[in-house]
């Protein structure tokens, strides 16, 4: 009987342990999403951005693909939280990272660097022609109104591209043209895309 009794306590204390064990699991893996996500879009942050920079680099070191990244910061985006409001500001932010979803693939990564700048990076391409593709195709979803709290919204983006390794080697090469060729996109206009080139001024 005593046995028993002992055996019940010793099977409860384990079972107790296992369960603090689990949530305690539960918080780390809650912990790191945060870390590495932007709370308002879901989408990685820069942190985790940097580390899949990282990982394309050196994918694309190893095989003979090209590697591409996009960065992209919407137009006039000011105006609508001055018009409508920082919370609809917020919700156009939201419906920007679903549509960013539609137009790449599973396998690419789009990132929320800041106030109202994306990146994607295409890891494996075959020519610098695919990432003007996607960006195209980017830009135009982005293009189209969104459709919020019976507003009609309207905005674009500037989009930059840089591809390694003919744009820059290692990450902050990377992010320093692709950021050039942004700029050069707002210059030119805004709502347009265009590729780094050699002697780009920044
Ligand atoms: P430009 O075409 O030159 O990029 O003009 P812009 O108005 O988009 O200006 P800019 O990119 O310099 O500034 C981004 C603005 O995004 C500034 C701020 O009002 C807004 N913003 C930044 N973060 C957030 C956010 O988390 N929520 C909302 N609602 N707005 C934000
Ligand atoms: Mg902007």
């Amino acid at each position: 009987h005593d046995v028993n009794h002992l055996l019940g306590v010793v099977e409860e204390t384990l079972s107790e342990e296992r369960r603090q064990r689990q949530v305690i699991k539960e918080m780390l893996q809650k912990y790191q999403h945060l870390a590495h996500h932007d709370t308002l879009t879901g989408l990685p942050n820069r942190s985790l951005f940097a580390d899949r920079l990282q990982q394309m680099l050196a994918q694309a070191k190893r095989s003979t693909t090209l590697g591409a990244l996009l960065y992209l910061d919407l137009d006039k985006f000011k105006p609508i939280n001055d018009t409508l409001g920082h919370d609809m500001g917020d919700l156009v932010l939201k419906e920007i990272a679903s549509r960013l979803h539609t137009a790449v693939r599973e396998s690419d990564t789009i990132a929320r660097i800041g106030g109202d700048e994306f990146v994607v990076l295409l890891p494996a391409i075959e020519s610098k022609q695919d990432a003007s593709t996607v960006a195209e195709k980017i830009r135009l979803a982005l293009e189209q109104p969104f459709e919020i709290k019976s507003h009609s919204i309207n905005i674009g983006c500037s989009i930059g591209i840089a591809v390694y390794p003919e744009h820059g080697i290692d990450e902050i090469g990377l992010m320093k043209n692709a950021d050039t060729a942004m700029y050069h996109a707002k210059k030119n206009g805004r709502n347009n895309v265009q590729m780094y080139h050699q002697g780009m001024d920044p």
